[in-house]
């Protein structure tokens, strides 16, 4: 039978585990992990998702700064706003969300975060160490939803050294992640990606397949291996006929109703991938206090 991997169960857990371990941090040091949540504009997405990191880090016991700023905002007030985080001994990560308005330059605002205080795991000193750390440095501060990703495969407590692994979607922030933290599994990585030639083929070699295009529904059932496990990261907005009404509704990457007949164990759209991006989050914030604890 497939297993349905619940993100919302395990990120639950990995909350608990963290909100056990803030206890005990403040038990000891008086302290708690702070956490800067930076917006700028109205995007409704950013707004839903920075409303539900706020939520989530205040449950497990951090401190929220909540920084929301104009659209009209400029690249060098953001910058100033960042350089204040940086130097403030409460803020132990800063989140700036994206997209940030087209008029700032969000690699420069990203490059200018503290690389200790990288609660996104997104500086390219973390992305530098993260392809050259041993493979169980507890230390390092990792892009949210790949780790999160490969806390549900790890789960499911198959072996994954050895696997062929396929990530679809190369992108700084979940696929060459991706392929990296598959790698220190010891897994045979494939990225695929918008030039990828027969895609369905590369897939149907997979033993895993991770999805991350933006496509909806893009990975048909036909190319899952009998036994893969599939881990589907999209996120897309469709509008569907449910109950004779036109309405929109959230799909992933891949065709679940068919790739579910195929996959030993596969994730759902929405309640997968996107829970352990969150609780990932605050796994980094709170890696990152306790890294400067020991300093
Ligand atoms: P992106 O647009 O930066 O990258 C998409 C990648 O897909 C690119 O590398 C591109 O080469 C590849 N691609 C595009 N068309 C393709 C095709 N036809 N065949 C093969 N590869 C193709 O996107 P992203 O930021 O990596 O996000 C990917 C998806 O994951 C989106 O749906 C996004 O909403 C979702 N996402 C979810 C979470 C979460 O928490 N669940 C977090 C981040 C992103």
């Amino acid at each position: 039978m497939t297993k349905l991997i619940n993100g919302k169960e395990i990120a639950k857990n990995l909350r608990n585990t963290l909100k056990k371990e803030i206890d005990n941090l403040k038990s000891k040091t008086g302290k708690v992990p702070g956490l800067a949540v930076v917006q700028v504009g109205e995007v409704a997405a950013s707004n839903v998702y920075v409303k539900a990191k706020t939520k989530s880090a205040k449950e497990v016991g951090f401190e929220v700064i909540d920084h929301h700023l104009i659209e009209q905002t400029s690249e060098e007030e953001l910058l100033q706003l960042v350089m204040n985080l940086n130097k403030q001994e409460n803020v132990n990560g800063i989140l700036v969300q994206l997209p940030l308005p087209d008029h700032i330059n969000e690699q420069v605002i990203l490059d200018s975060i503290h690389p200790d205080k990288d609660a996104d795991g997104f500086h390219p000193l973390n992305v530098g160490k993260l392809s050259i750390a041993s493979h169980n440095d507890q230390n390092l501060l990792i892009p949210c939803t790949p780790y999160g990703c490969i806390i549900m495969l790890k789960s499911l407590e198959i072996n994954l050294s050895g696997k062929n692994a396929v990530v679809i979607g190369r992108s700084n922030i979940v696929g060459k992640p991706m392929a990296q933290l598959l790698l220190k599994e010891s897994c045979t990585v494939t990225i695929a990606h918008s030039k990828t030639q027969n895609l369905e083929e590369v897939c149907q070699n997979a033993d895993i397949v991770v999805a991350a295009v933006g496509r909806p529904e893009m990975v048909k059932g036909s190319w899952i291996k009998k036994g893969a496990v599939v881990i589907d990261v999209g996120i897309n907005r469709i509008e569907a006929n449910i109950k004779g009404e036109n309405k929109n509704k959230l799909v992933g990457d891949v065709d679940f109703k068919e790739a579910e007949k195929n996959a030993s164990a596969i994730t759902p759209v929405p309640g997968g991938v996107g829970p352990m991006t969150i609780a990932c989050l605050l796994r980094n914030t709170t890696v990152a206090f306790k890294n400067k604890q020991k300093s």
